[in-house]
């Protein structure tokens, strides 16, 4: 019953919808982010050195939750 996911207190992985740069594919559909539609910006941990920046699509059609 957790529900503390909103913005604000979080600062370790900041996620927030935006729009992806162009290039951008989604991780979970490995379909392109076409530049209109909105994307979740977020990071993926990586084991040397910053952060990797990942966008998937806020309405994925392959994440329907
Ligand atoms: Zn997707």
């Amino acid at each position: 019953m957790a529900s503390q996911t909103r913005a604000g207190t979080d600062a370790r992985q900041p996620e927030y919808v935006t729009y992806a740069p162009k290039g951008y594919c989604c991780p979970e559909c490995k379909q392109p982010i076409k530049s209109l539609e909105r994307a979740i910006r977020g990071t993926a941990p990586m084991p040397a050195g910053a952060p990797a920046v990942t966008y998937r699509h806020a309405e994925c059609p392959k994440v329907q939750s």
